[in-house]
């Protein structure tokens, strides 16, 4: 799944008779124009964007057509009918003027959306007009991406790097369907640009890009803590490992080297990289099999459900 982010424009004025029957084409009564509100959006565009993604301008095409009915909820903890617009137009606007990274003209998918006027919806209606609620998040599932440079779904061209003078990332082809889009609410003196949605899967990236500031949903945030408290499990099995290592290096470098104080090796092993740890305890231990070779209890000592090549991530 692809998330991306869009933005609410300036509600259209009126609505005139083509745009209400676009409307009622998806209520059950038929509604008069003040009994909406209508509002227009840019959903996404073909600009590479933070992710190294961008959308090919035919997946845009596409998505003209999978967003068409498609629901805009404000609050994911309520999900009530006041709480959601749904999408009855869709199009795709080319902006000449603008060049994308990657070359191209810039071309935005655009959509319209209403929600009828109901003393429920008052407020939300408020918090669009007022541009407190302007950026929306927008999901859509792509069948394939393939590489800007080479155009092959993998391949060792680093994303977001210059090959030929223009940066390689993901061209998105090929969507399968498109979900209800999602409002952020933003602080109006936040700028725009600097909010990032933390989608599924996305923690990883979170955590290894740049700083920036997040907004988290509840959801999110469990998300989160359940993944903190994996990683500290983990941490705490790679920190086990870590001691068995270094007891075992001091152990055979003892039987090896019986002269050096044991207070230089124990300052030594510290210092060492796991990597290093590993080769000095497996160096000293055949060096110690060899000096001893009938020592049983010099084999490795390995717990039971240990990994052999200790695969931890920290
Ligand atoms: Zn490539």
């Amino acid at each position: 799944m692809n998330t991306k982010e869009g933005l609410v424009r300036k509600a259209p004025e009126g609505l005139g008779p083509e745009e209400m029957e676009e409307i009622n084409r998806y209520t059950r009564r038929t509604y008069q124009p003040e009994e909406v509100y209508a509002f227009s959006l840019v959903l996404c565009d073909n600009e590479v964007d933070r992710d190294n993604e961008r959308f090919a301008v035919e997946s845009l095409e596409a998505l003209k057509e999978l967003f068409l009915g498609k629901t805009c909820i404000f609050d994911h903890e309520r999900k009530s009918a006041n709480q959601t617009a749904r999408i009855y137009r869709t199009g795709l606007e080319r902006v000449p003027e603008k060049t994308t990274q990657a070359g191209e003209e810039l071309v935005r998918l655009t959509a319209r959306a209403y929600l009828p006027r109901t003393s429920g919806s008052q407020e939300v209606i408020e918090l669009i007009e007022s541009g407190i609620l302007k950026e929306v998040s927008v999901s859509c599932s792509v069948k394939r991406k393939v590489c800007s440079a080479c155009g092959r779904e993998s391949c060792q061209h680093e994303k977001g790097k210059l090959y030929g003078g223009k940066p390689a990332h993901w061209v998105l082809l090929e969507p399968t369907d498109a979900y209800e889009c999602s409002f952020v609410a933003v602080p109006a003196q936040r700028g725009a640009g600097v909010v990032k949605r933390f989608g599924a899967g996305g923690l990883d990236k979170l955590l290894e890009g740049p700083p920036q500031e997040v907004l988290l949903t509840k959801s999110q945030t469990r998300e989160i803590g359940k993944r903190f408290r994996e990683l500290r499990q983990q941490a705490l099995w790679g920190q086990a490992y870590r001691r068995e290592l270094e007891a075992g290096a001091l152990r055979y470098s003892a039987i090896v080297q019986p002269a050096m104080p044991r207070a230089v090796m124990e300052s030594a092993v510290k210092g060492l990289a796991l990597e290093e740890l590993r080769e000095m305890e497996k160096t000293y231990r055949q060096m110690a099999q060899k000096a001893l070779p009938l020592a049983p209890q010099l084999a490795p000592r390995r717990q039971e459900g240990e990994p052999e090549n200790g695969q931890f991530i920290i």
